[in-house]
């Protein structure tokens, strides 16, 4: 059975993980170093008010057990592109929801570098707005659309500037839905595309294969 890597267990981690048991899937890593904290409630809401400052990869692993019987382990860290490869070790397939635009690109390079389970979804909301992109064997990768991570100084967070909680639940659900449908082998239209929400619905463009991209070689 596929193990499923979630980078990231919060706004967007969440629905997800929970898109991703409903649909059947039962084996799970959990990589997140955060804690629960009041402001999460909002958008993370299989987190209550007694789970404040527990780990979210250990609270959401229980959740997972209890109500799914799901296999979860849990990496209590924060994914980057020195610890990637260790983290994602023995996993099939990543989910990637984490507030780090540097992480996104890890994902994928590890992703592309696999022979034969190339398979990630690579998720992100701020504001109002969110997308995700699916990488699979035959697709674009996320290194396609974007060259390179963009500067530091230039990158927004959820924690400066805010996310509309029903947003991550909508893109989450998307993203887990989006990797569901990958590993089963079905057509999807996030695959080799970027999906993009917003309050005006859904836009998709779909993104060519680089040719001197690293996913060619
Ligand atoms: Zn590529």
């Amino acid at each position: 059975m596929t193990r499923v890597a979630l980078v990231g267990c919060g706004g967007l981690g969440v629905p997800a993980a929970w898109t991703l048991a409903l649909g059947g899937h039962r084996q799970f890593r959990l990589i997140d170093a955060d804690v629960v904290e009041e402001s999460n409630l909002h958008r993370q809401v299989l987190y209550t008010t007694p789970d404040l400052g527990r780990p979210k990869a250990e609270r959401l692993a229980e959740i997972l057990r209890d109500r799914f019987g799901a296999d979860v382990q849990i990496a209590p860290a924060r994914l980057d592109e020195t610890n990637a490869a260790a983290l994602l070790d023995g996993c099939d397939a990543v989910l990637e929801g984490s507030d780090d635009a540097l992480a996104k690109f890890a994902v994928n390079d590890w992703s592309v570098a696999q022979p034969r389970n190339r398979t990630a979804v690579i998720a992100a909301a701020i504001g109002r707005r969110g997308q995700w992109f699916t990488v699979t064997p035959t697709s674009s990768c996320y290194r396609c659309l974007f060259e390179a991570p963009p500067p530091p100084e230039s990158l927004a967070t959820c924690a400066i500037a805010g996310v509309l909680g029903p947003v991550t639940g909508q893109v989450g659900g998307y993203a887990g839905r989006s990797l569901l449908q990958a590993l089963a082998g079905r057509p999807d239209a996030a695959i080799g595309a970027l999906m993009r929400f917003s309050p005006r619905g859904l836009l998709r463009t779909v993104v060519a294969p680089a040719h001197d991209c690293r996913c060619r070689n």
